[in-house]
């Protein structure tokens, strides 16, 4: 192998994303995160490969083809069936450092907060963790800053010839979006939050144009240290808030009589078509609902295509998790709370009075 320099940048091409399996099934991360790397790799210019990383995964490889990936690199071995964070690390690295991609992204899910550090930092890059935004080309970046900052572009000066991966993320509580460069180390290594990033609709011819390449690593299952014993899954179902098209939130306005409040919130989600109810982080942090429904920053992101909040005042840090939603609608007592900044309707009331006669008006119109 020729000497693996991770600052001879110029050295490296093509954009990378590690693709999470579980059980040899997908995670539906893979299909945002591939979508999310054909537009990078477009303003690059460049090939989109998946790594796929496993154990008899070589038969699921191709529908990540049909999201935009041109190549999916599959390494198979029977040491890689189960996640451990030494045998991937120890692939993946041998993988990155033989081929040299420019740009390598993870989703945030547990394994991907796990796995991408220790790749970092032994491919000596940089990574930058929670991205919400991803962009190369100078233009689209400056027209993403027009859009959603208070940055004046008229007024800024630019390196448009600037080349390097530009990976936004909340930073200081949220109160701030910070852009981040890895400009002397390559592959440009970022975490994405599941649900941000929008996945490509699934295109079959796509599919059968994406080359398969598998690859049988050298593990010595002797030298490893981590051996997983047994899995043991939580037995409690949790709510699938990110793929949910109808999302009912519920806040600290609905505290007084919870389980009015989400005996309402279930029923106007089931009025609006099969919705879940997701919560603010103060009706958590209260103990009132559990952690696998929180919106927002340190939750879910969600852009279903109705999002309901109710008695949720819209913090930034809620705001972070559901603004990209298709339809926004928001019921508060007080019509000067942030919430009716994003929302496309808003009723100003008491959420106890005014759902149920959504409720009523929904199935009189159906
Ligand atoms: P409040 O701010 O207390 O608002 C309650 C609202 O209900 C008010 O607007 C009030 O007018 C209205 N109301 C009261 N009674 C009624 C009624 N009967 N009918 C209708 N309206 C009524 N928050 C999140 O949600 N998600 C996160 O992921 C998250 N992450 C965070 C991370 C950090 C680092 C920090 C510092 C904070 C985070 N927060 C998060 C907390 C966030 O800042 C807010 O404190 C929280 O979102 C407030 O929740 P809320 O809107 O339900 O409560």
């Amino acid at each position: 192998m020729k000497e693996y320099r991770s600052n001879a940048i110029e050295e490296f091409s093509g954009i990378w994303v590690f693709c999470e399996q579980r059980n040899g099934k997908l995670m539906s991360t893979d299909f945002e995160l591939i979508s999310e790397g054909r537009k990078i790799a477009d303003q690059r210019g460049c090939e989109l490969t998946g790594l796929l990383l496993g154990s008899d995964v070589e038969k699921i490889a191709k529908e990540l083809g049909g999201y935009g990936a041109d190549r999916v690199l599959v390494c198979e071995d029977p040491a890689l069936k189960i996640y451990t964070n030494e045998a991937y690390t120890n692939v993946i690295c041998d993988m990155v450092q033989e081929r040299k991609p420019e740009v390598l992204l993870f989703g945030a899910s547990n394994i991907g907060r796990d796995l991408a550090p220790r790749c970092a930092a032994r491919l000596h890059t940089g990574l930058t963790a929670d991205c919400t935004h991803l962009d190369i080309d100078m233009n689209t970046y400056v027209d993403f800053l027009d859009k959603n900052s208070n940055v004046d572009v008229t007024k800024e000066t630019f390196n448009m010839e600037d080349v390097n991966l530009k990976m936004t993320r909340p930073a200081f509580g949220g109160h701030l979006m910070a852009t981040i460069i890895c400009p002397r180390f390559r592959p440009c290594m970022s975490t994405v939050r599941p649900g941000v990033m929008k996945k490509n609709e699934f295109d079959q011819a796509l599919a059968d144009r994406c080359t398969i390449e598998v690859v049988r690593p050298q593990i010595d299952a002797a030298q490893l240290h981590e051996k997983v014993l047994e899995v043991v899954k939580e037995a409690k179902e949790l709510v699938d808030l990110i793929g949910a098209d109808v999302v009912v939130s519920i806040g600290n306005g609905a505290a007084r009589d919870i389980e009015r409040a989400k005996q309402l919130a279930q029923e106007l989600a089931d009025a609006l078509g099969g919705g879940v109810v997701g919560s603010s982080r103060a009706l958590v942090d209260a103990g009132l609902m559990s952690a696998d429904r929180q919106v927002g920053q340190t939750g879910k992101t969600v852009h279903p295509r109705i999002y309901v909040a109710l008695g949720i005042s819209g913090a930034i840090q809620h705001k972070a998790g559901m603004q990209n939603s298709e339809l926004i609608i928001a019921v508060n007592k007080n019509g000067s709370e942030p919430i009716f900044e994003v929302a496309d309707y808003g009723l100003v009331g008491d959420l106890f009075k005014v759902v149920p006669e959504m409720i009523e008006a929904i199935k009189a119109v159906k």
